[in-house]
């Protein structure tokens, strides 16, 4: 069957805050809910493509979907060819810059152009670049734990066979990020993977201080021990530890990544859909990722991710941050520890009765 490239009719962004099944502390504060764009790309075909972004707090939401309808409303009439579309909004924002708002909004809609053309030609996103949906190891992601206030919820982590667990550090001391990591290792046993966030909040050398004390807890990695922007701070963290360097969630687009990469910032990294470019963007960084055999995560966007990860050839751990499960179909569900992608698409159709309750 030999089908016209769909093309864009309209594009609708809608602001939802979720609810979350546990609030995620981090060493900067709290988020306690999940402030959502939705994203709607209506075709001249039928199909609609669906995309949503994670907006960090609720006072980006209206910006952002202004943007996003703003661009949409430019891109109107379009086919919808995603490395051509990338092409010309690269050139749109080329001065101003697409770190930020605007890179998140290219981002959110590139996933839902990528999803529509899923949807057109009935298969799922992965099928698209020639894999298959296939079970993508997943570890389930907590904010700061207490190993004995959250015993019962990271027990049940492991009943639903998650073989990976996250935590935040760097929200008190060394000796408290201490207490708990190995709280928290005694609790899930020798075999389970454990990795800490520090989410960029320390410096080079307290980073370094603190890794090797922890080191001996058998950590598969430590992330973001220091601001995103000091790739050379990460460099340095990385020759003196013991321990895989992770980052990436905060690199924005492929070249984000070819300097880190050129750098020597990180051991591994994990590319976060809405920052590295969409599919698109995270075409090119697994790309990079293989070539300097980098195992490659995901951040957050776990149904794009499970997508994707099935056609990275480092693919490593697919991150569980479920911010999207009360307003989706379909939330994602884990099986044996694993996520296997859904089609078509990306596999996100809107539960239209949540939307409308947590719309804001
Ligand atoms: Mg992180």
């Amino acid at each position: 069957m030999s089908k016209k490239t769909p093309a864009i009719a309209a594009v609708k962004a809608r602001a939802v805050i979720t609810p979350l099944k546990r609030p995620v502390r981090n060493a900067f504060g709290v988020i306690d809910a999940g402030p959502l764009v939705l994203i709607d790309v209506a075709t001249d075909q039928g199909v609609t493509g669906h995309a949503y972004i994670f907006a960090y707090t609720k006072m980006t939401l209206k910006p952002l979907v202004g943007l996003i309808e703003e661009i949409g409303r430019e891109l109107t009439g379009k086919a919808i060819a995603p490395c051509d579309l990338m092409a010309a909004m690269d050139a749109k924002f080329r001065l101003l810059g697409w770190q930020g708002l605007v890179g998140m909004a290219v981002s959110g809609l590139d996933m839902a152009f990528w999803d529509a053309l899923g949807q057109a030609a009935g298969k799922g996103v992965v099928e698209l670049f020639g894999g298959a949906a296939r079970p993508v190891r997943a570890y389930d992601s907590y904010g700061v734990v207490d190993p004995v206030a959250d015993k019962e919820a990271l027990l049940h982590s492991l009943d639903q066979g998650f073989r990976g667990i996250k935590i935040k550090g760097g929200d008190g001391d060394a000796a408290n990020d201490e207490r708990v990591v190995k709280g928290v290792r005694d609790l899930i046993g020798p075999d389970v993977a454990l990795m800490i966030d520090f989410n960029q909040s320390l410096d080079p050398a307290e980073a370094i201080r603190r890794i090797r004390r922890l080191a001996p807890y058998d950590l598969t990695w430590v992330e973001e021990p220091v601001p995103q922007e000091n790739l050379s701070g990460h460099a340095r963290v990385r020759a003196a530890s013991a321990v895989p360097i992770q980052a990436g969630e905060n690199w924005w687009f492929p070249r984000g990544f070819a300097e880190a990469i050129a750098v020597g910032a990180t051991d591994l990294i994990m590319p976060d859909l809405m920052k590295v470019g969409g599919i698109t963007g995270w075409l090119a960084v697994a790309a990079q990722a293989e070539a300097a055999n980098i195992p490659m995560s995901s951040h957050l966007f776990a149904e794009a991710s499970a997508h994707m990860l099935a056609v990275t050839p480092t693919a490593d751990w697919l991150e569980v941050l479920d911010f999207a499960g009360a307003i989706l179909a379909e939330p994602i569900r884990i099986v044996d520890g694993m996520l296997t992608a859904r089609g078509p698409g990306l596999g996100l159709e809107w539960n239209e009765t949540a939307v409308a309750k947590y719309l804001v």
